[in-house]
């Protein structure tokens, strides 16, 4: 009977690991699942060698039909919910798609969303992705942002087929700024914005409105002296428009302090709506994919296109996406950054791409995230939980296992025998023993966690000795594992005294958490993910003589 069960789950396990079972993962299934065995625990072990070698001679067929034979059913792991993401509306030629940020800052998660399906979109129709950096708000640049958003989006995996940058382009709008005005469809207005603004709200035209187009293209050339605030140029909308935001818009404006880039070289920008326009145009973009904040901007620049003559490309809305608890602003986190709040852009209690990165968060979790979430109008709500889920699916397989003591407690085991002090030896990864072992030295001078000692009265330190706790001491008690399950000790993580490597752990609250890794810990490197058992997932940040990591999540 029990040399069934133990070819049972020796069967099962080797279907999970290739054909080859492995015995400790053998002893485990059956202890965990055949409670009534437990009491038997030197049996099975001494039994489950033979049969898993047995097993792991069989052929992958004949497992196979040893498994249909006993009636066993293996739970198939749940086909891949492989959504991708619906088709774009509107395809007639070359798909051309592009990401527009700001570079007033690195990027964000909300950012990425814009990003991903931009990039997975250019890539689903061999199409085209242009990023485009606008910046045609001097006071709204941050110099460094150009350089850090290439390199939050190359992290993220998005790869773009061309860049443009607004601030190159001046002379472009000035000229359909002019070609605007030749038609008549805008108009240079030197109105006060109150007063500008009260005839609007009324769908009354400025005085500035009707004027002839000579008078206009006259103001155009005096603008680019003029001082900041004292001329605009709309564009002509409709004065009666429901929504007074859109009726004659601002196409561009005086500014006149410095460009990080271009200096004061210039001093009329165009403003975002223009800007966008004239370039989605020009660059040929097939499909403006972005959120519905942007549906009053689309409809503004929506009579940009009729007046120039030009066809607009196909709009794609999607909905907000909010974002539990993640700090996202721009503006707050650099004030945040300059008060000294946070660290940097990449303080761990930041949703910037680079925080997120430092964290151990792979790229790949956020992208089947906002794939998952795709390009629909309704709002959806993002939270750590599950872009935690996600990343958890990569790193399981991808993570080695270590110990971290938290708050450790030296001891020296009263009365452990001679003969069970050794090295013990325990896998890197549970289903990888290709990657193979730790080394742990074990002397019976070992730190445990504080934490774990609360209420014990038996303790097993894994893969080593079950110990009694007394008042300020631990004693040996006995070797096996079934003794330990007999008496529902606890089972703990614990590392030598000797070889232990000081370490301290940022927590995702900017927390520091102190403690101790084990010694095979010394060759970790940096960027390294790794799982400290019984604590979470965590990403090594520096390695100098102290081991610096990121948590991830559980
Ligand atoms: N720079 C704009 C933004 O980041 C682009 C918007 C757009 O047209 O997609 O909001």
């Amino acid at each position: 009977m029990i040399d069934e069960t133990i070819y049972k789950y020796a069967l099962i396990n080797a279907a999970k690991h290739k054909g080859k079972a492995i015995e400790k993962a053998v002893i485990g299934a059956v202890m965990s699942n055949e409670p009534q065995l437990r009491k038997k625990a030197q049996e099975v072990s001494k039994k489950t060698k033979s049969i898993v070698e047995k097993v792991n001679k069989m052929t992958p067929q004949e497992q196979k039909r040893e498994l249909q034979r006993l009636g066993i059913k293996l739970e198939e792991k749940k086909a891949k919910k492989k959504k991708g993401l619906p088709p774009l509306p509107n395809i007639q030629e070359k798909v051309i798609m592009r990401f527009a940020p700001n570079p007033s800052g690195p990027l964000h998660i909300g950012h990425a969303r814009a990003a991903i399906l931009n990039h997975e979109y250019a890539k689903k129709y061999k199409g085209k992705l242009i990023l485009r950096m606008e910046d045609t708000d001097p006071r709204r640049v941050d110099p460094q942002a150009y350089q850090m958003i290439q390199e939050d989006l190359k992290w993220l995996g998005i790869k773009w087929d061309q860049l443009i940058i607004q601030s190159d382009r001046i002379p472009i709008y000035h000229k359909y700024a002019e070609k605007l005005l030749q038609k008549g469809k805008g108009y240079i207005c030197t109105c006060k914005p109150r007063e500008f603004k009260k005839l609007k709200d009324q769908s009354k035209p400025c005085p500035c409105r009707n004027l002839p187009v000579e008078e206009n293209l006259k103001r155009w050339e005096q603008m680019q002296e003029m001082p900041e605030g004292k001329a605009v140029l709309r564009v002509k909308t409709d004065l009666k428009h429901k929504n007074p935001a859109i009726r004659d818009w601002v196409g561009l404006r005086i500014v006149e302090e410095a460009h990080p880039r271009t200096g004061k070289k210039y001093r009329v920008y165009p403003t975002m709506n223009f800007a966008v326009t004239i370039d989605d145009h020009l660059l040929g973009i097939t499909h403006v994919l972005r959120g519905k904040d942007h549906i009053t901007n689309t409809e503004k620049q929506e009579y940009l296109y009729k007046h120039l003559g030009w066809k607009p490309p196909t709009f794609i809305h999607y909905g907000r996406l909010h974002m539990d608890n993640i700090q996202l602003s721009t503006s707050k986190t650099r004030e945040g950054i300059q008060k000294g709040t946070y660290k940097g852009w990449d303080d761990p209690r930041l949703g910037t791409i680079r925080a997120i990165k430092r964290r151990g968060i792979q790229a790949q979790a956020i992208r089947e995230a906002m794939i998952e979430i795709g390009a629909k109008i309704a709002d959806t709500t993002l939270t750590w939980k599950k872009i935690y889920g996600l990343n958890k699916n990569i790193l399981d397989d991808m993570a080695n296992r270590y110990f971290f003591i938290a708050e450790p407690i030296a001891f020296k085991i009263k009365g452990l025998p001679e003969h069970l002090k050794g090295t013990i030896e325990r896998p890197l990864h549970p289903d990888h023993p290709e990657r193979g072992q730790r080394k742990i030295p074990f002397n019976g001078e070992i730190y445990i966690q504080k934490d774990d000692l609360k209420d014990a009265k038996l303790l097993r330190l894994v893969d080593a000795v079950n110990v009694k706790v007394r008042d300020k001491s631990l004693e040996y008690h006995s070797k096996s594992l079934e003794k330990a399950r007999e008496y529902h000790a606890k089972i703990i993580h614990w590392i030598p005294i000797e070889g232990s490597i000081p370490a301290k752990v940022i927590m995702p609250n900017a927390e520091t958490i102190e403690g101790l890794l084990e010694p095979d810990a010394k060759k970790l490197k940096t960027d390294d993910i790794i799982q400290l058992e019984r604590f979470g997932f965590a990403r090594v940040d520096k390695t100098n003589k102290k081991i610096t990591l990121y948590y991830t999540h559980k």
